[in-house]
């Protein structure tokens, strides 16, 4: 697949297996060969030795006065083997024993190998060894220069796997959801099958599109769907293949890439998780020198080629905003594409996608499963449909349930439930009234979403208990008076313990971080507090991977906001306690049903929550 016409090449390999077969020539010689010779001397007692004279079986001695070593050989078993022990003296009395056993003392050491057979050893057959290493290295390198699979050697050579038509197997009816991204990818494989309809109304293609979003949320599966649609060669590879370990390498790959997609053309090349190679270039002092020629010899390589060829380039990143200006300007990646986190309709079109390659009751509500999981990626769906087959089979069953479904749901969010952990008869209670407080406050509060589902069997992931509300529909922009009440339903669990223990545990610190996460968002981005009207106090980046902010203004606003985010979680914090004591009859009757029954679903909750007050009067009993 890879062609080459460079002839400097071989040159530059054949110098390189000169240099290695030398060095492994010379190593051989002084570890191994040696190591080789000396194994077939015997180490025997001096005992032995003398036993041996007596015996008669010592035909030859020698002695080694420096290491003060005897070599001797004996007959042992009809065979002549060398044997090695210590000299412990070399007196007459020694010398006569040995001419009296018949034994000739020598001046050599003895050696079993022929003059022959230690040339064979020493030096033919490393010879040998090497004319077929590199006969079969040439073999290799003449492949990938005629055509065959990139060889060991092949520096500078891009490994972009190339899938012609649909090898991949994936269609656009794969990927769920995303129907924007779709549309836009749809036309650019339409446009590579008929270039003509563009061209007669002059319109070019773009000669990129960047595909941009959160972690699992199918960039790469929609560029292996580009592939399984459009009946071009298409090129894949990833950033990473880019950075080599020699300066100049990276960008070698990026020529070659190109001058392969130049020849094939029309087709499509993928370049996933760019921002390896696209990163903006930032001038530093000993900068990584490698990474910025791979990145200049991409845009120069984008430039270079006319977009009515149809080549187009796609690319996908979770971080844009680290990506170099240049890359993203017209011209190169003209076209950004987003492919966000699935909303409700989303979600349950890839949990239906999912499931077809499962086993799956047929009453499955997909909605109820979508609604529960909402946040999720399509990655975590995928893996939510996965868990709720692989816990079918666990439970022996055919087919994976409702149950399955919604039981693996936690599982991703919250982890596997952890069977060891048992809770005191106190702590239960606490999570019991902690996590009610938190359903309580959400549902009285006229806005708030209510709760999917409470429950207090600890989890993997170190919850004791939590509560999944669950959205209706999508919300794409939040009111004050929302933020404001999830900081007061955040608030809620804490408040709970206090009112009813009068004491406070640890287990609100995840409660904690997030409303402070939300309070001070409030204020620094939003621009939701008085005082600071419509700054920006912070600024977001990477916001597609949990979002890192860094505060942009002076030290005394700093103290300010910082003032001003107690405050508020304060006034939330005040009020999700008086939601609770107003309503304490009913905070108590589900806590109890909680703590009896360990979880409660949506409805239940609800249900207790309506009944007349006087229908309770005789349940209520704690
Ligand atoms: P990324 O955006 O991080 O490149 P991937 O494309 O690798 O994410 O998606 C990972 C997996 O998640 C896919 O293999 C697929 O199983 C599942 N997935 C993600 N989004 C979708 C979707 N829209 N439709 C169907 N499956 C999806
Ligand atoms: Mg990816
Ligand atoms: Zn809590």
């Amino acid at each position: 697949m890879t062609t080459n016409s460079d002839d400097k090449k071989p040159k530059q390999v054949l110098l390189t297996y000169a240099v290695v077969a030398v060095i492994v020539l010379f190593l051989l010689n002084i570890f191994v060969l040696p190591g080789l010779m000396e194994r077939s001397i015997v180490n025997t007692t001096y005992s032995d030795f003398l036993d041996g004279l007596d015996k008669k079986q010592v035909k030859e001695v020698q002695f080694d006065i420096q290491d003060y070593v005897i070599y001797y050989t004996a007959e042992k078993d009809g065979k002549t083997v060398i044997c090695k022990t210590g000299l412990i003296n070399t007196d007459d009395a020694l010398v006569q024993q040995i001419r009296d056993s018949g034994a000739v003392l020598t001046s050599e050491i003895p050696t079993q190998q022929s003059p022959l057979m230690s040339l064979l050893v020493g030096f033919i057959l490393p010879t040998l060894l090497f004319v077929f290493l590199g006969q079969m290295l040439f073999k290799k390198m003449s492949q990938s220069i005629t055509g065959g699979p990139g060889g060991a050697m092949a520096f500078g050579k891009s490994n972009a796997k190339v899938y012609v038509k649909s090898s991949t197997g994936i269609k656009f009816s794969d990927v769920a959801g995303e129907d924007e991204a779709k549309e836009l990818l749809t036309e650019i494989v339409d446009f590579l099958h008929n270039p003509q309809k563009y061209r007669d109304i002059g319109a070019s293609m773009p000669k990129g599109a960047l595909l941009v979003g959160p972690p699992g949320t199918g960039k790469t599966l929609l560029a292996k769907a580009v592939a399984g649609e459009a009946n071009v060669p298409f090129f894949s590879i990833s950033g990473s293949e880019f950075v080599e370990m020699f300066v100049g390498m990276g960008a070698a790959k990026v020529r070659d890439l190109f001058k392969q997609a130049n020849e094939k053309a029309p087709c499509i090349v993928f370049i996933d998780e760019i921002d390896t190679i696209g990163k903006k270039r930032d001038g530093q002092i000993g900068g990584n020198d490698e990474r910025e020629q791979t990145l200049n010899q991409l845009l120069t390589e984008m430039d270079g080629f006319d977009g009515s060829k149809g080549v187009v380039i796609l690319a996908a990143t979770n971080r844009p905003d680290s990506l170099d200006p240049a890359l993203t300007r017209p011209g190169r990646f003209d076209r950004r594409i987003p492919v966000e986190l699935p909303d409700l309709d989303g979600r349950e079109a890839i949990l239906k996608v999912h499931a077809r390659k499962i086993k799956i009751a047929d009453n499955v509500n997909f909605r109820e499963i979508a609604k529960a999981a909402a946040g999720a990626s399509g990655a975590e769906l995928a893996n939510i449909v996965n868990e709720a087959a692989l816990r079918a089979v666990r439970d022996g069953r055919r087919f994976a349930t409702q149950a399955d479904l919604e039981e693996s749901i936690e599982v991703v969010i919250a982890g596997y439930q952890k069977k060891g952990r048992v809770l005191s008869e106190k702590e239960k209670l606490i999570v019991s009234y902690h996590e009610v407080g938190h359903a309580l406050v959400a549902a009285k509060q006229t806005n708030s979403a209510p709760v999917h589902k409470i429950t207090i069997v600890p989890r993997t992931s170190g919850a004791l208990g939590y509560t999944m509300q669950v959205d209706d529909g999508d919300h794409y922009l939040m009111s004050k008076e929302e933020l404001e009440n999830k900081i007061a339903t955040l608030t809620g669990g804490r408040s709970a313990e206090e009112l009813i223990f009068h004491s406070i545990s640890t287990g609100a610190s995840n409660d904690i971080e997030q409303a402070t996460k939300l309070a001070r968002a409030m204020i620094t981005r939003y621009g939701m507090s008085d005082e600071f009207d419509m700054v920006a106090m912070e600024a977001m980046s990477n916001q597609y991977l949990g979002g890192d902010a860094s505060l942009t203004c002076s030290p005394e606003t700093q103290a300010e906001i910082d003032k001003k985010t107690v405050e508020l979680v304060r006034a939330q914090h005040a009020k999700a306690m008086k939601i609770l004591q107003d309503n304490l009859p009913k905070l108590h009757e589900i806590a109890k049903y909680l703590y009896e029954h360990e979880t409660i679903t949506g409805d239940e909750f609800m249900d207790i929550l309506n009944k007349k007050p006087e229908a309770i009067a005789d349940v209520q009993g704690v």
